[in-house]
């Protein structure tokens, strides 16, 4: 078994007290796996009754209590404090970090909605690292999963090759547009010979657009109220990009493809996949400007609890690229 991970994978480390935005305080629902469950009726005293304290049950399971009674006023996490991480849920122990299992291989990352795991992701340029994992399940190789890795890795390198991302992004869309329906068909040979090239429609960017998808935003659900006045102040403000901040956001629209575009493809929705990936770049495009490093930051992370890590949001958007006009490719080319 292989383990595939970006550079800054193994640099990630929690904030905790220092975080401005502790995931613990954040209204998710948090699973709680029943080992962990059980481990906790056993703990004595008072750290045992807080513990049950801080777990719910539902026809869904066990999940952690919003806010969570063991996270300390100085922003540390009691249990784990006491129990070390093995004290810890799966959820808990393993946010912001992500595994997907393809083929022979798991992929590992960490997520954009976490502010350190942001400011890693849009400083490092993004490149794969291979670790075999000793005694981890024998799997076999699947030819399909195999293919769109394939073609994944190959949308990573040209992004992270790319001098001019806007054409570079475009292109990546014309690309996937065009090789989509004959690899979802297991037919690999024109997207492996397919050269990506870089599009440019020589016309005028659609700022109407963009202001019909930040429109599209503020009718979602919206986890944190800060976020409309973010979405209100970029609606008011969007024009022509001028190139800031393009090795940044390139690097956001790689944790895109990364994260998403392998899942979304065995699932018969690559075009999806760069669609999320686009519009996300375009969407962190406007927020972005005017903005500092750490405000960046910031609005990255925000971005990606407010859309990404929304199931029902992520769902609604998705199914938009399908059905709505503006997200067509043609459409979002305009705005890129
Ligand atoms: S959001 Fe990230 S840095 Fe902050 S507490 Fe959670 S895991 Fe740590």
């Amino acid at each position: 078994m292989r383990v595939i991970m970006p550079n800054y994978y193994k640099k990630f480390v929690c904030k905790a007290e220092r975080c401005r935005d502790n995931c613990c305080k954040t209204d998710w629902r948090i699973e709680l796996d029943e080992d962990t469950y059980k481990k906790y009726q056993g703990v004595s005293g008072e750290l045992g009754e807080k513990l049950r304290l801080a777990v719910g049950s539902d026809g869904d399971g066990y999940y952690i209590v919003h806010p969570c009674p063991m996270l300390r006023s100085d922003g540390l996490c009691e249990a784990y404090l006491s129990l070390g991480n093995e004290g810890l849920g799966y959820i808990c122990r393993m946010h912001p970090r992500f595994i997907n299992s393809y083929s022979d291989r798991e992929e590992l990352g960490v997520g954009l909605a976490c502010e350190e795991a942001a400011r890693l992701i849009m400083t490092e340029p993004m490149s794969l690292e291979t670790d075999e994992m000793i005694g981890g399940e024998v799997s076999f190789k699947d030819d399909h999963a195999e293919a769109i890795l394939k073609i994944r890795n190959k949308i990573i390198d040209f992004v992270m090759a790319s001098d001019d991302i806007g054409k570079d992004i475009s292109g990546i869309l014309k690309y996937t547009q065009s090789i989509e329906a004959e690899v979802l068909g297991g037919q690999y040979k024109t997207a492996f010979e397919k050269i990506i090239l870089p599009y440019d429609r020589h016309e005028e960017k659609s700022c109407e657009n963009i202001a019909e998808v930040i429109e599209k935003l503020f009718d979602m659900e919206i986890l944190d109220n800060s976020w409309t006045e973010i979405l209100r102040g970029a609606k008011e403000k969007i024009k022509e990009p001028n190139g800031d901040f393009d090795e940044e956001l390139k690097r956001i629209f790689c944790y895109f493809i990364y994260r998403y575009f392998a899942e979304y493809s065995l699932d018969g929705q690559m075009l999806s996949a760069v669609k999320l990936a686009a519009v996300s770049f375009i969407i962190l495009r406007e927020l972005f400007k005017g903005r500092s490093f750490d405000e960046r930051i910031n609005l990255a992370h925000m971005y990606s609890k407010e859309i990404e890590y929304s199931e029902e949001n992520l769902e609604n958007l998705c199914f938009d690229f399908f059905v709505d006009k503006v997200f067509e490719v043609e459409e979002i080319i305009k705005m890129i």
